[in-house]
């Protein structure tokens, strides 16, 4: 029993909306019969109360079809009003065997309920029918005699074959049935898989339907929005604890449901429930039906709040420099050539510098050059208009940008110098800090490199004018700074190639008065070019300088000087080399020096003389008698060059720890013919002398000048009248020959060169 009701249909499983269609068409075609069996009532029906009695059963059917609640009711009464149909025509037909067939018609119109009560009871009905009806009326129930004499066999028979004809719907019913449930189990399992990954997954997820009623979220959106574990009735998206924050680009909501394309969006929100702001990364796919109708809107939404601040940070950090907090040099290049291309009024650039900021950084710390600089940006944003562009380009150079009528760079450059008048206070202390200023003003049509360029050179040209000043940029200014640019390059490669080649040593001999014989010897510097080409200082010492490439270049000089010396060591006495302002200043100065004595053992370092010049000692924030100790604990010698061409007094050599002083050539030159001359190196030479320091008149070019100076006692001399500075061989022939003749005095010329020589 239990095997026979599992192989037959279960019934009463379709779903509402299925059910209703189906029973509209039902119900409809009754009421089709009802009119069609009145009208056929009407002309056939013997007595009239037949077809009042058929109508009058049919019509409450009808009514319990269209109007009763519970839907297997209605479907019974469906199944009643077809059953009265068929009796009420069978029996108009007088039994009419043909008249039957609607029997089978509507068992198969009522499988389409697929539920056994309408099917069930139309066929009960119909069996009852056929017995009942037969037995009391045969001639209006069955259209032959055997049937009306057998009315209850013919009633079996007839319903057995309706049930035959049932069977066939009862096969079809139950196999749509199993078709049904494994389309069901798939989509069940499907869901299941899916509703696995909408409830674990850790994206917050939630869908929602084209009214904006929440359906379903996911554990991962409740946890993130803070919601109920179930969520109030109707609860909608503007129900949720977010609100976005530009009113004026339009809601993901309207996004989603007015596109035919999933949705990515990135969108900041203020939550409600606690006031934060958040970005969220939401991409909204829509479901539709085949009609194309939204039927719900999935989302899936990424909180990028801390991805958004990294970002946001990163291009901070790119756009601005970490140190002072200005304008990095990209994003002023960037934001420059923006403003170059949209300013309707002039731009003007405005370059700065610091001045000697690099002793600062060596002497005082980089902690302290650190604070410098900050302490300047500060300074440079009270004076720089707000809205202008001001950056720092590198190291301690700073530039400013803004639009305004010509002259604006001008005003604001002075009002920069101005601020800086007064000390810098730095950790605690006050510090003067100068900068060099440089300004150009663009009138458009010209790109950021090259404002930036002519600002620079603007600088760079208030910078060798002694700094602590303004240059508007001319035309006239440009020449030096390529010209610069170029000495970098040549002098970046003479250091990287074979130095003894591409920076050789020359040598000017210093001739003593007394003996005629030379007494020592000054390296100077030179640079070979690739093409063989000589250079003197003039060309590469400058740019050593400001580069710094001069630290190299002069340890170069020094271990080539000393080279030298040891090579001549029986021929000449001493060898003096040139340091350079920014030399003196470095840290390591005196610790290279003393590396360069350490190898060199066995040398007296009184013969090496180092040659300071004034504007050295003047200049640095170091502190340069110090650091002139520290040398003379060496052992070696100090020369001041260039005596007589800077603020020199008299009194000031007092204070110098210098064993020799170098006599300007400006005050050389001429000397025998100018009386006021003689008069001032006399009083230098009888300083010295009493000061225990040696003095050498450098430049001496014509023999009256040097009668002049050895009849005024000075101990020695050099200048092109004995030697210009030499190559080291030709020097060491020079050496060689000055030996030889040592004995024979007198003044001689010298063959290699053209000039003359004591010797
Ligand atoms: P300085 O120290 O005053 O060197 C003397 C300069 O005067 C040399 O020029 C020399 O050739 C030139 N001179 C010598 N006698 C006469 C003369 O009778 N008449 C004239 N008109 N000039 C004379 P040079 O070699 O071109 O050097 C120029 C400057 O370059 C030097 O001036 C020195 O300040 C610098 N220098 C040279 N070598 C080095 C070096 O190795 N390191 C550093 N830091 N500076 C150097
Ligand atoms: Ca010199
Ligand atoms: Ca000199």
């Amino acid at each position: 029993m239990t095997r026979l009701r599992d192989r037959l249909p279960a019934g009463g499983g379709l779903r509402d909306e299925d059910w209703e269609g189906r029973h509209r068409l039902l119900t409809v075609l009754l009421a089709v019969c009802m009119v069609l069996l009145t009208v056929f009532g009407v002309f056939r029906a013997e007595h009239p109360a037949d077809l009042l009695i058929i109508d009058g059963l049919l019509l409450p059917g009808l009514v319990a079809a269209a109007r009763l609640r519970n839907r297997r009711a209605r479907s019974i009464a469906v199944a009643l009003g077809f059953a009265v149909s068929c009796a009420g025509f069978v029996s108009l037909c007088h039994g009419l065997t043909e008249a039957h067939f609607t029997f089978f018609i509507v068992i198969g119109a009522l499988a389409l309920y697929r539920d056994w009560a309408p099917f069930g009871g139309f066929l009960a009905v119909t069996v009852v029918h056929h017995a009942g009806f037969g037995a009391a009326d045969a001639g209006h129930t069955f259209g032959h005699g055997q049937a009306q004499a057998n009315p209850l066999v013919w009633a079996l028979l007839h319903g057995i074959a309706v049930l035959a004809a049932a069977g066939f719907h009862v096969v079809a019913w139950r196999l749509t049935e199993t078709e049904e449930r494994r389309a069901q189990d798939n989509l069940d399992e499907s869901q299941a898989q899916l509703g696995v990954a909408f409830d674990e997954t850790p994206v917050p997820m939630a869908m929602f339907g084209p009214d904006g009623r929440i359906l379903r979220i996911n554990p991962a959106y409740r946890d993130w929005l803070r919601l109920p574990d179930r969520l109030p009735d109707g609860f909608r998206v503007a129900d949720l604890p977010l609100v976005q924050v530009d009113e004026s680009e339009p809601s993901l909501m309207r996004l989603a449901t007015e596109s035919r394309e999933p949705t990515n969006v990135t969108r900041q929100y203020r939550r409600t429930d606690d006031g934060s702001l958040i970005w969220v990364q939401t991409h909204a796919t829509g479901l539709r039906d085949r009609a194309g109708r939204l039927r719900l809107v999935l989302a899936h939404c990424i909180d990028v709040t801390a991805t958004r601040d990294h970002e946001a940070e990163l291009r901070h950090q790119v756009r601005h420099d970490s140190l002072t907090g200005l304008l990095s040099r990209k994003a002023f290049e960037e934001d420059l050539e923006l403003l170059l291309a949209s300013s309707a009024e002039p731009v003007s650039v405005i370059y700065l510098d610091v001045d000697r900021f690099k002793s600062i950084n060596d002497e005082a710390g980089h902690g302290t050059g650190d604070a410098v600089l900050r302490a300047l940006a500060a300074r440079l944003t009270q004076v720089v208009p707000d809205g202008a562009l001001l950056a720092r380009l590198a190291g301690d150079e700073f530039i400013a940008a803004l639009p305004g009528p010509s002259g604006t760079g001008l005003r604001i450059g002075k009002g920069i110098l101005a601020s800086l008048a007064g000390p810098l206070a730095v950790g605690g202390s006050e510090l003067p800090v100068s900068v060099s200023v440089g300004v150009t003003t663009a009138f458009g049509g010209v790109s950021a490199e090259e404002v930036v360029l002519a600002a620079d050179t603007a600088m760079y040209a208030a910078k060798r004018a002694g700094g602590n000043r303004l240059q508007v940029f001319t035309e006239q200014l440009r020449v030096p700074v390529q010209e610069r640019i170029a000495a970098e390059g040549r002098l970046r490669r003479a250091l990287s190639g074979d130095l003894r080649i591409t920076l050789p040593l020359w040598f000017q001999p210093v001739v003593s008065t007394a003996t005629g014989r030379i007494a020592g010897a000054e390296a100077l510097v030179r640079m070979r070019t690739p093409d063989g080409e000589i250079l003197t200082p003039y060309h590469f010492v400058g740019v050593a300088e400001e580069t710094g490439l001069i630290v190299p270049l002069g340890e170069h000089v020094l271990r080539s000087a000393v080279d030298h010396l040891l090579h001549w060591s029986d021929r000449l006495g001493y060898v003096s080399v040139n340091v350079s302002p920014r030399q003196l200043a470095e840290p390591d100065f005196v610790p290279m020096v003393a590396g360069v004595l350490a190898g060199a053992p066995g040398l007296d370092p009184s013969r090496i003389v180092l040659e300071i010049t004034e504007t050295a000692l003047l200049d640095s924030a170091v502190d340069v008698s110090e650091r002139l100790a520290s040398l003379k604990h060496l052992g070696v010698r100090i020369a001041l060059d260039d005596f007589g061409t800077g603020y020199s007094s008299l009194t000031w050599l007092k204070s110098l720890p210098a064993d020799i002083v170098k006599l300007d050539r400006s005050f050389v030159a001429g000397l025998a013919e100018d009386p006021r001359k003689a008069s001032i190196i006399q009083a230098v030479l009888w300083l010295a002398h009493s000061l225990g320091m040696s003095t050498i008149a450098e430049g001496v070019e014509e023999l009256s000048d040097w009668e002049a100076l050895k009849a005024a006692g000075c101990p020695a001399v050099q200048g092109y009248l004995f030697s210009k500075p030499l190559p080291a061989p030709a020097f060491d022939r020079m050496l060689l020959a000055s030996h030889e003749r040592a004995t024979s005095g007198g003044v001689h010329l010298n063959e290699t060169t053209g000039t003359v020589l004591a010797g």
